[in-house]
């Protein structure tokens, strides 16, 4: 097995991907300013770091150069005494290297967490703040990944690139500042022969990594193959197609690329081998030869002790110059990942605070659209000129066709997007110039898909209002139609919902999170009704706790089924993102428009509800007029 830094491939490899290498930032000093402004606040524990670092590289050396006092003064000068000091002394440093090394590194380990505590508190802080647009439109999957993987990575840039850089370059300064205060003349050729070694290395390396990304793709072909032809439904076509010989022939092929390609890379990565040890050979024997001559032709004050020094520091300087020839990919890697996450720090705050958060005198929870229109993406208009008012205390249900923007117009209201054009007004007052969190206060919704955090009933309700008491509880489950069915649970509101409420049906999680609005006690109430088939006792226990809560507080319904729209005071008609009707239920079946079609295909099956419309004060029309 090659050392593990000289490994090519995998994704800590050390070379770039072509990928990778077209995604590579461009270092910029703005850009290295930036990364490095977040270990400013820890400079004086970096300090000490390189300290630390400087100590123990020098102390790491320093067993090099004592060989040579082994050699010359206890060894050849025939002294115990100084032979059995220097022995301790190497063994000393090494032992206080070390040490220093566990040290350094706790406080590198530190710095590290530090700072990626830092960040990840910042990017979520940021996260928090970002618009709706920005979570539909970006794949979950890639936010987590910046807040997860991307910052861990800091972590292991600090404790490993930066580490890495400083530590190799000191061992190699010093390194090579005592080589050449030993002797000039083997110095350089100990600089001379570094690039002989280093430069195959780094070809070898290349040679590899490339072969095996060509053995990869030709495994993830003959898995292809495998795949396509060894399934059910693939044998079944290859049989009835006569294809075995065919396929047979794909396969051989394939595979016989393969095991070129594998026996390449074995093979260049025994030349790599053969390569390093006759360089790292010939490097000391170098040495010993040109000292011998120096020695021995020139009379030069060099001992043999010296020679030692010089081998065993040539021996030092290898690994720091291979590390330090490879470190610009983790470099680039580093900086790479350190942009992906600044590109998430500059996105703008779409929606913003106010300056001077204007709030309504009274908040009751009145509504008014004023000629709004809006767009997601800028181009395709959803909602076109929509206004309407919505009265303290009133309620109002917009029906439409599905996709015609109806919960776009309740987005809009607790600023999830602002609007394009026209304003949105919540009790006389702009939504953009209240606070956010005074409005969203204010405005409770019941969406249609019900979202319950994994953890008791209570947890969830007490989402809503932290400081909401037993019996309030109880209270908000009793009108939501949801407290029987606590009551029958072994553990009452200490059940667990399970993971966003899986171990609830859609009707039981609709009712628990109606009691949740409850207790957020909002001004206005909207309840976005669920399209998705629920039974009827579901239905008409939703209906049944929605009715009364609607009469008692603004609300909007977005609504799908006869009961729920006729228990509003108002009924608009959206179609295309605009509103086509508005009126009365009767008066609106009458008028042979959007409405009574749909109503002719939906609504109608939804049924009346219990008591006819008279109990909402309407007189039932002859049934041929519906
Ligand atoms: P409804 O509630 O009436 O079914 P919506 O308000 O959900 O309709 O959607 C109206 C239109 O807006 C649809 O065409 C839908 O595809 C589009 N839309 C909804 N949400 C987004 C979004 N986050 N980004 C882009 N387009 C969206």
């Amino acid at each position: 097995m090659p050392p593990a830094g000289m490994r090519p491939g995998g994704p800590g490899g050390r070379f770039m991907t072509e990928e990778e290498m077209a995604a590579a930032p461009k270092i910029t000093p703005a850009l290295l300013k930036r990364v490095f402004s977040y270990l400013k606040p820890y400079w004086k524990q970096l300090v000490l770091v390189l300290g630390c670092i400087a100590l123990s590289s020098v102390a790491g050396l320093l067993p090099s150069i004592f060989t040579g006092k082994i050699v010359d003064e206890g060894l050849i000068g025939r002294n115990m005494r100084l032979l059995i000091i220097y022995i301790a002394a190497s063994f000393g440093v090494t032992v206080l290297a070390s040490l220093i090394g566990v040290f350094e590194s706790y406080i590198n380990n530190w710095i590290a967490q530090h700072i990626t505590f830092d960040m990840r508190n910042m990017m979520y802080a940021h996260l928090q703040k970002m618009s709706q647009r920005f979570f539909t439109s970006n794949n979950q999957g890639d936010i987590i990944t910046r807040m997860t993987s991307d910052i861990d990575g800091v972590e292991s840039v600090i404790t490993g690139t930066f580490r890495s850089i400083l530590s190799n370059s000191i061992t190699l300064v010093f390194a090579l500042v005592a080589m050449f205060q030993r002797n000039w003349v083997l110095a350089v050729l100990g600089v001379i022969i570094i690039p002989l070694f280093a430069i195959p290395t780094r070809r070898a390396g290349k040679t590899r990594w490339t072969l095996t990304n060509e053995a990869q793709q030709c495994n993830d072909e003959v898995n292809g193959i495998l795949n396509e032809t060894l399934s059910v439904s693939g044998q079944l076509l290859v049989k009835l197609f006569n294809k075995e010989e065919e396929e047979y022939e794909r396969y051989r092929s394939v595979n016989s690329r393969m095991i070129g390609l594998n026996i390449r890379e074995r093979m260049a990565g025994r030349w790599f081998f053969m390569v390093l040890s006759t360089v790292t050979n010939i490097g000391p024997m170098l040495l010993y030869l040109v000292g011998g001559i120096l020695i021995m032709r020139y009379d030069s004050s060099l001992t043999v002790g010296d020679i030692t020094v010089l081998v065993a520091l040539l021996g030092k300087t290898y690994m720091p110059v291979n590390s330090l020839l490879n470190i610009q990919v983790d470099w680039m890697r580093a900086m790479a990942m350190f942009s992906r996450i600044f590109d998430y720090y500059d996105m703008d705050i779409e929606i913003k605070e106010p300056e001077h958060p204007v709030t309504p005198k009274e908040l009751t929870g009145a509504v008014e659209f004023r000629n709004v229109a809006f767009s997601y993406d800028g181009e395709k208009q959803i909602l076109k000129d929509i206004s309407f008012k919505l009265e303290s205390g009133h309620s109002m249900a917009i029906v439409g066709p599905s996709g015609s923007g109806k919960s776009t117009i309740i987005n809009l209201i607790p600023r999830l997007y602002d609007v394009c054009a026209g304003s949105v007004e919540f009790d006389g007052v702009d939504v953009r110039k209240m606070s956010l969190e005074t409005l969203r206060k204010c405005v409770g919704v019941v969406s249609q898909e019900t979202y319950l955090f994994n953890g008791t009933i209570r947890d969830n309700l007490k989402y809503a209002n932290p400081a909401a008491t037993e019996s309030e509880m109880i209270e908000a489950c009793k009108k939501a139609n949801i407290y029987d069915f606590i009551e029958n649970q072994e553990l009452g509101l200490d059940t667990m919902v399970g993971n966003r409420g899986l171990k609830l049906s859609g009707g039981e999680k609709q009712r628990i999170s109606i009691a949740r609005v409850l207790l957020k006690d909002p001004k206005l109430l909207i309840f976005d009704e669920a399209t998705s088939a629920l039974d009827s006792i579901s239905e008409s226990r939703i209906q049944e706790a929605i009715d009364p809560i609607i009469k008692e507080r603004t609300s909007i319904l977005i609504a799908h089924r006869l009961s729920t729209i006729l228990a509003a005071d108002m009924i608009y008609v959206l179609k295309d993102g605009e509103i086509v009707e508005s009126g009365q239920h009767k008066d609106l079946v009458r008028a042979k428009g959007v409405y009574a079609e749909l109503y002719e295909t939906q609504f109608k099956q939804s049924g009346i509800p219990e008591g006819g419309l008279s109990e909402y004060g309407m007189m039932p029309l002859p049934s041929d007029e519906y």
